[in-house]
């Protein structure tokens, strides 16, 4: 059975007691590192038809981002490790008008499940366009384990529009086994995807408050 997600931080926060991670639970629990960038000029597009005007749910930002990333659209350099992921898709209002000129920063770990803490492997932020569509190509990250917590592979994002609120949250791939034991799942995350030639592609929308 699917486990909620405030239910699942309070077990991952009862697990850091044990596991003596405090500092990172707080940062865990915060998702709110601001995002630094300027919004180009932009806004709410005149309403779409095909909206779920169900909001984009919130997940932790997780210990692992880090801000002022480069403005690209493509994260994936010739020796990244992992299978190319492509993902597509729009940013939108609660009443389905997609947001021109909002920025997603995105950031994830390659396929041997590595993060690049130091530079800005697999990082960066881009604005959407006049349509509030976004692209962003990089590769498919691996699950991985980190303070005893085993992680089923995810790409994390902030997304920011005018005068909306900061979403972070996470997106994730459908049919990974690791799903069902990863507390920070939630159905609605679950990407899209299909097999692409050369690489997959994923479609999601998000929708912010
Ligand atoms: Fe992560």
């Amino acid at each position: 059975m699917a486990i909620s997600r405030r239910k699942a931080i309070g077990l991952v926060a009862g697990a850091g007691v044990v596991l003596g991670t405090g500092a990172w639970l707080n940062h865990e629990l915060n998702p709110r590192t601001p995002l630094p960038y300027e919004l180009p000029p932009g806004g709410a597009l005149p309403v779409t038809s095909e909206c779920d005007d169900d909001p984009t749910p919130t997940v932790t930002e997780g210990p692992f981002y880090t801000p002022n990333t480069p403005q690209r659209t493509v994260l994936r350099e010739r020796d990244t490790a992992g299978m190319p992921l492509v993902i597509e898709g729009r940013v939108l209002t609660p009443d389905c008008r997609p947001l021109a000129g909002a920025v997603l920063d995105f950031w994830s770990c390659d396929g041997n499940g590595i993060y690049d803490n130091e530079g800005f492997r697999l990082r960066g932020h881009q604005f959407t366009d006049r349509t509030g569509a976004f692209r962003v190509e990089t590769v498919k990250p691996r699950d991985y384990e980190q303070y005893g917590i085993h992680r089923t592979p995810h790409v994390h994002v902030k997304v920011q529009g005018r005068g909306t609120r900061m979403l972070t949250t996470q997106l994730f791939f459908p049919n990974e086994p690791l799903n069902q034991r990863d507390w920070f799942v939630e159905e609605s995350l679950i990407m899209n995807v299909t097999k692409g030639s050369g690489a997959l592609m994923a479609r999601f929308d998000f929708v912010i408050l």
